[in-house]
């Protein structure tokens, strides 16, 4: 648990170098809402967090979380599976996102039956990256230990490995240690290589 943590410190400073004031941002995997406070604090009074997550109880500690803190205004909470994103975004956000962050795996104390899968999470990750604008930053932290999660995590590394035209900067922070999360990060690159040139 240590662990997680910080790895979670790791991804909320590589979220703070990207994310400004007046940004908007999208938390795919809202959880008890950690990385959703995280990036309501960046994007300040006149920016926007959406968070997605499956679970009533999920959105529910995310709300908690926001409200204690003063700052769920600044967020909307998405009770859709990330593999909606791009349908549930308004539609002028797609393309402006500054950041998307995915934390994979099951609610901590919660219900660990329902994690999240290679199948949706994929697709969640493509239209995330559709969406940043130029510059803007993907993190995702993913758990091989947990059942199920060793697939989820081999098709997290396959997909970074897939877009090196789209993506600067990956990062891969692997601990080494046998079942311990895994954080890929990455920018969106600035132009498109096929867009550069004359
Ligand atoms: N970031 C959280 C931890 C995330 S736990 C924190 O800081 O506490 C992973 C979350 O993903 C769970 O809450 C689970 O309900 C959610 N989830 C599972 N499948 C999902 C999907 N398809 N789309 C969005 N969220 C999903």
């Amino acid at each position: 648990m240590a662990e997680t943590r910080r790895l979670t410190d790791i991804v909320h400073e590589r979220l703070g170098s990207v994310v400004q004031p007046g940004d908007v941002a999208v938390d795919a995997t809202a959880g008890n809402g950690h990385d959703t406070l995280a990036l309501a604090r960046l994007v300040g009074e006149s920016g926007r967090v959406f968070a997605f997550d499956t679970q009533a109880e999920a959105l529910a500690n995310t709300r908690n979380r926001l409200e204690r803190a003063g700052l769920l205004n600044r967020v909307e909470l998405i009770r859709q599976g990330h593999e909606q994103l791009k349908e549930r975004l308004p539609g002028s956000i797609c393309g402006r996102l500054a950041a998307a962050v995915f934390n994979l795996g099951y609610l901590p104390g919660g219900d660990k039956q329902q994690i999240t899968r290679a199948a949706t999470t994929v697709p969640a990750l493509t239209q995330a990256v559709d969406c940043l604008k130029p510059g803007g930053i993907i993190t995702v932290v993913a758990y091989p230990g947990h059942e199920g999660g060793a697939e989820e995590f081999s098709a997290v590394e396959k997909w970074f490995g897939k877009h090196p035209s789209r993506l600067r900067a990956v990062q891969i922070l692997d601990p080494g240690r046998k079942d311990a999360p895994v954080l890929f990060s990455g920018r969106r690159q600035l132009m498109q290589p096929s867009s550069t040139g004359h």
